[in-house]
């Protein structure tokens, strides 16, 4: 019976020794020691020895069941930081990786010209104002003088929703929208960058642009204002060496008028593709804003006086970087629009 224990011991000692995680270990601690274990059986079955061997096997079994009982304590450590490290391993972070960087967007070049004109207008102290894009009649036309019979309609193909409301052709209706929330005859120095629509589509128009237009009234405003207005803005954006023209021109809202043209960006006025040999490239239409516009929106042009005038975003931008074909704004090609 002594033998058997001890080489029962033994082999316990050896198989605890022998486990690899704490799974093994709990299985061979109820081998030995759980309610059917083995050394627990041999205790049960105490009542088969005889009254000298009962003690002497009892005190023998409990020794067994402490030395097992501290081999298994002493694993548990063991085994347990073993499967911290391997944790701790397997959750290493390598810091000497790149880093994955997230892809941020940028403006696009046609709202980066548009926040650059609009904060050149904003330091002279204009405000922003603002229209709906679809428009009615009176206001794209009637207000503007260009009355229902006025030849100078078909000078733009129009977005017509029903025969009275309009995909507004120009940004111009939000003179008299500005004028007549205004009280009569109060100076008003505003600027309207927006969206309009025209039918066209080649490699300089597109169906649907970007318009920045601008109002002064006062009281005197002359033509020299409009001019130096205009000749400090297109100084800031295309730098000071260009040259300003202002040529006689006719719109039916302004009277005098005048098309701005700039020294040609490109061949620095000596004449090539772009400015059609000219040396000159047209930017914006200007001039006084009409009589009648002013009386139309309650203003009274024997007191009051103003200026007005009205770019293309997408021409200036395509002046300011160089592009040659409108359309590339509206495709979306990455490749393009991450060069800005
Ligand atoms: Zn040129």
């Amino acid at each position: 019976m002594e033998k058997e224990l001890m080489s029962l011991h033994q082999q316990a000692a050896q198989e605890l020794s022998a486990v690899n995680d704490l799974n093994e270990l709990q299985d061979a601690k109820v081998k030995y020691l759980g309610k059917k274990g083995i050394l627990t059986g041999i205790l049960r079955n105490m009542g088969n020895l005889s009254k000298e061997e009962r003690p002497r096997i009892g005190q023998m079994v409990n020794d067994i069941r402490i030395k097992l009982e501290d081999i298994i304590t002493g694993r548990t450590e063991e085994l347990k930081e073993k499967e911290l490290l391997i944790k701790l391993k397997s959750e290493t972070i390598d810091v000497t990786l790149p880093g994955r960087r997230t892809n941020l967007g940028h403006k696009h070049p046609i709202t980066l010209t548009m926040d650059n004109i609009k904060n050149t207008f904003m330091r002279m102290g204009f405000t922003v104002a603002e229209g709906p894009e679809i428009e009615n009649d009176y206001y794209n036309f009637e207000a503007l003088n260009l009355p229902k019979d006025h030849p100078a309609r078909d000078m733009q193909d129009s977005f017509y929703i029903t025969p009275e409301f309009l995909l507004r052709t120009h940004t111009s209706p939000v003179q008299a929208r500005t004028m007549q929330s205004c009280e009569p005859n109060s100076p008003v120095r505003v600027i309207v960058p927006g969206k309009v629509y025209r039918r066209d589509y080649d490699a300089t128009h597109s169906p649907m642009f970007h318009q920045v237009e601008g109002l002064v009234v006062d009281n005197g405003i002359r033509f020299s204002d409009l001019k130096g207005t205009l000749e400090l803005f297109i100084h800031e954006i295309f730098g000071s060496d260009v040259n300003v023209r202002f040529r006689s021109s006719f719109f039916p809202f302004t009277e005098p008028s005048a098309e701005v043209d700039i020294s040609c960006v490109m061949c620095k006025g000596k004449g090539c593709r772009v400015c059609s040999g000219t040396g000159w490239l047209e930017i914006l239409g200007s001039g006084m804003v009409h009589p009648r516009v002013l009386e139309m929106s309650n203003y009274d042009p024997e007191l009051v006086s103003g200026f007005a005038f009205g770019m293309g975003v997408e021409r200036i931008a395509m002046l300011v970087y160089g592009i040659d074909d409108l359309r590339l704004f509206y495709d979306n090609d990455l490749r393009f629009l991450r060069q800005f």
